[in-house]
């Protein structure tokens, strides 16, 4: 068995995002103004390239990028699509009605529209000519502890079979022990998870909800949306209890960047985000645009959008986090990329200082905290802190509360709102349909496709690019199959089917007259869904091999 490697270094960063990339850009901005003996610094990032699993709309507030990289147009940063027109519409099921006015929060002029995977490679190449050392391809599997103290990471081991034994190619992970680590491992990262949960880092914070966006990219034989173009709908095909919304894009290259955004916090069981973004498609007002068009790439990501009261404790002995493992996201602005990079840059102030003075201790990290609160990034999420928890109460009362917001400043008698788990919010078969709950069951037809406009999950895949080694064991540990096949079954009808965007979980024939759960581990597009929605929390989502999983390019 070969020896597991340690590698030493000062500050260590999980995960190549904007947050992560940000954070490293910055510790070498600050090092170059330094001088002297510059300190080690290392990024990790789990996807075969950095980029490879980023996914987002995305329209990008430049505000951050401004700040961190002042010459980014010298340098060719791939943000030259600029908004030119804001839309919202309003969506019944066979009509759209476009608001008279862009509410503020939508107001997009001056961003730019962007392929988030192309950025964060370009924010990539700035990191490495700053000589950091960026290495693809290893995620980070464990955190490494001194008592309470994060000490590093351990990445991934390599070549273990089905069932976690070494085969002829193991290559044990490496542990990366560092004075300070900064996690950016992204939405419900498995890192930062532990580190919460371990800590208590998320006491007397809200718990975080999510959503789940369902992203295409099409191409289209002409022109339907000028580039620039920004069009978002409200509406159909949610209902009014259902948190969420649609973006459409316009791309150069006659490309529609278009998606659903469902929030992880509906009520009803049988609820289905595929289908929903299915539907959406076959609207008249969506299907026009795509109609003749052809499906380049497709992709699925959670997003946080709990706001500022569910931002956990950022940082404790040895560690910060950052980015959108610690939630920053403006939901009602549907943006997060900027506050995400502002967070890194953060960090890495925070960091500098922290290692160069020889104290990382949570008191002395706390700084960090401190600077967070006097930045752009309160300035934007505070007065939003209940707009989220609004929507809770049904699309009228979200958006009446988030008119009221930019009066009031997002007071409300009872500040911060409360808010619950969007796994607790899924209500049993028997409560959602009473009476009803078999037939509701027995009525769902199978989903026809007709591979124009709608298409299967499997195929919905294949145009992610998704790679995983089929012979290397499961990265999603469902702890209790026993649930899945019998509590699971009845009181939910077993929603893993239907909340996974990528046909992962499938109840079969067990061949003993029941049903169990199979799970498709190859087909897993990292959107970490199941991770958040499972109503039993039985589910950890954990890194597959490093460099497997979706190759979002252009996404
Ligand atoms: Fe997303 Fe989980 Fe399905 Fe993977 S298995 S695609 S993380 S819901």
């Amino acid at each position: 068995m070969p020896d597991r490697e340690v590698l030493d270094v000062d500050i260590l960063i999980v995960g190549a995002g904007p947050a992560g990339l940000a954070a490293a850009l910055r510790l070498a901005q600050l090092q170059k103004a330094a001088g002297g003996e510059p300190l080690s610094i290392a990024v990790l990032e789990k996807g075969r390239e950095p980029g490879a699993h980023a996914l987002s709309g995305a329209v990008l507030d430049l505000s951050a990028l401004r700040d961190l990289i002042p010459d980014y147009a010298d340098r060719q940063a791939p943000v030259d699509t600029r908004v030119t027109d804001d839309e919202v519409h309003l969506l019944t099921a066979g009509r759209a009605w476009r608001l008279p006015f862009t509410p503020p929060p939508l107001a997009n002029h001056g961003c730019a529209l962007i392929s988030l995977s192309a950025f964060v490679a370009w924010l990539a190449t700035q990191v490495e000519a700053e000589g950091i050392d960026l290495f693809s391809g290893f995620g980070g599997a464990e955190l490494l502890w001194d008592g309470h103290v994060v000490t590093g990471v351990r990445t991934g081991d390599r070549g273990l079979d089905r069932q976690r034994q070494p085969t002829a190619a193991f290559e044990p992970g490496v542990d990366i022990r560092a004075t300070l680590t900064i996690i950016c491992d992204g939405v419900r990262g498995n890192l930062t998870k532990v580190l919460v949960q371990r800590l208590g880092l998320d006491r007397d914070r809200l718990p975080q909800v999510y959503a789940l966006g369902i992203k295409e990219l099409w191409e289209t034989p002409d022109t339907r949306l000028a580039p620039g173009r920004v069009i978002h709908t409200m509406g159909y095909p949610l209902r009014l209890h259902e948190f969420g919304g649609a973006f459409l894009y316009g791309l150069p290259g006659n490309q529609i960047s278009m998606g659903l955004v469902t929030g992880l916090d509906y009520h009803d069981p049988l609820f289905d985000p595929h289908q929903a973004f299915q539907r959406l498609k076959q609207h008249p007002f969506v299907s026009t645009l795509l109609d003749g068009g052809s499906l380049v790439k497709y992709g699925a990501k959670a997003l946080p959008e709990g706001g500022w009261h569910a931002i956990p404790r950022l940082a404790s002995d040895g560690v910060l986090i950052a980015g959108d493992a610690g939630g920053f996201v403006n939901s009602l602005r549907l943006k997060g990329i900027h506050l995400a990079m502002r967070s890194g840059m953060l960090a890495a102030e925070t960091a500098f200082e922290a290692v160069r003075a020889g104290d990382v201790s949570a008191a002395r990290l706390a700084r960090y905290q401190d600077a967070i609160d006097r930045s752009a990034i309160r300035t934007e999420l505070y007065p939003v802190r209940n707009v989220h928890q609004a929507f809770g109460h049904g699309l009228a009362a979200g958006v009446a509360f988030a008119g009221l917001s930019m009066l009031t400043g997002g007071w409300w008698l009872r500040d911060p709102m409360p808010a619950t788990a969007g796994h607790e919010r899924t209500a049993t078969l028997a409560d959602f349909y009473g009476s009803a709950a078999e037939t509701a069951v027995a009525r769902r037809s199978a989903p026809k496709y007709d591979r124009r406009l709608t298409f299967d999950r499997v195929t919905g895949v294949h145009h992610s690019g998704t790679h995983h080694r089929e012979d290397a064991p499961s990265h999603l540990l469902v702890h209790d199959l026993e649930i899945c096949r019998t509590r699971c079954a009845v009181e939910y009808a077993n929603p893993c089917t239907r909340f996974c965007p990528a046909h992962v979980y499938e109840m079969v024939d067990d061949g003993q007259g029941g049903r169990r759960l199979q799970i498709n581990a190859s087909n897993c597009v990292h959107c970490k869904t199941c991770d958040i929605m499972d109503p039993y929390q039985i589910i950890d989502w954990v890194p597959p091999e490093g460099g497997d999983g979706p190759q979002y390019d252009g996404m």
